[in-house]
């Protein structure tokens, strides 16, 4: 199943914390939505029951383990992946946590990349996610093709040959137009590609990219002050 078909609820009754998780959750692909409290949380999954569910531990009212038995204890959702969101360092939590039946924990505070690497390895577990095959489709976007297994790319059919910082740079944002990337996430996205290692190495990067790209290098918005993005027009 392809990213945007994976809908992960997340169920956290912070405010700032569940907008930054499902900002994350979305500028990573994911189809996420958000519930304040177990009771809404437990509604929205009799009501279109996601794929994964992240679950804080701490919520007014029912919490985060009488949710997971919940879940846990209906048929239908039994098999559920649940992320647990614990306190930093409550050992305690952790274990409960996984009594009540969460398949995995990251405690608070977490990091994005920590938490992402786990729900994708939850997702793979249970064969929701395939992402070698998410990896090698080809991408086609306003007379930019990209075809992954052969890293080769066709600009209006006519083949251009990209460094493979660039042609990596351009198959992220392809995968997600109108999304902007920031110089730091194109260069993590790319580190591996890329020798150089600051903004500016992105900068110069970009631009070698349009110019490559001809007149299809449009596409390519810079963002003032935030980053880059393939237009999704
Ligand atoms: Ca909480």
């Amino acid at each position: 199943m392809e990213k945007s078909a994976i809908r992960i609820l997340v169920v956290e009754d912070e405010d700032d914390i569940r907008a930054l998780l499902l900002f994350n959750l979305r500028k990573d692909g994911y189809a996420a939505s958000g519930a304040s409290s177990g009771e809404d949380g437990l509604r929205m999954i009799g009501e279109h029951p996601p794929h994964l569910v992240i679950l804080d531990l701490m919520l007014p009212g029912m919490d985060g383990m009488a949710v997971c038995r919940k879940i846990r204890g209906n048929h239908d959702t039994a098999g559920l992946p649940i992320l647990m969101l614990t306190a930093r360092g409550e050992e305690d939590d952790m274990v409960s946590g996984l009594e009540a039946g969460a398949d995995d924990y990251v405690s608070k505070p977490f990091s994005n990349r920590v938490l992402l690497t786990r729900i994708r390895s939850l997702l793979r577990r249970n064969g929701t996610l395939d992402e070698e095959r998410i990896e090698g489709k080809k991408l086609v976007l306003g007379g930019i093709e990209l075809i992954p297994e052969r890293r080769e790319t066709r600009i209006n059919g006519r083949k251009v040959e990209l460094t493979a910082g660039e042609f990596k740079m351009l198959q992220v944002m392809m995968r997600r137009p109108g999304i902007v990337f920031t110089r730091n996430q194109l260069l993590d996205l790319v580190r591996g590609a890329m020798h150089a290692v600051t903004d500016r190495a992105v900068d110069v990067q970009v631009a070698g990219l349009r110019k490559k790209l001809g007149r299809a290098g449009n596409l390519i918005e810079t963002v003032r002050g935030a980053g880059y993005r393939v237009s999704s027009d």
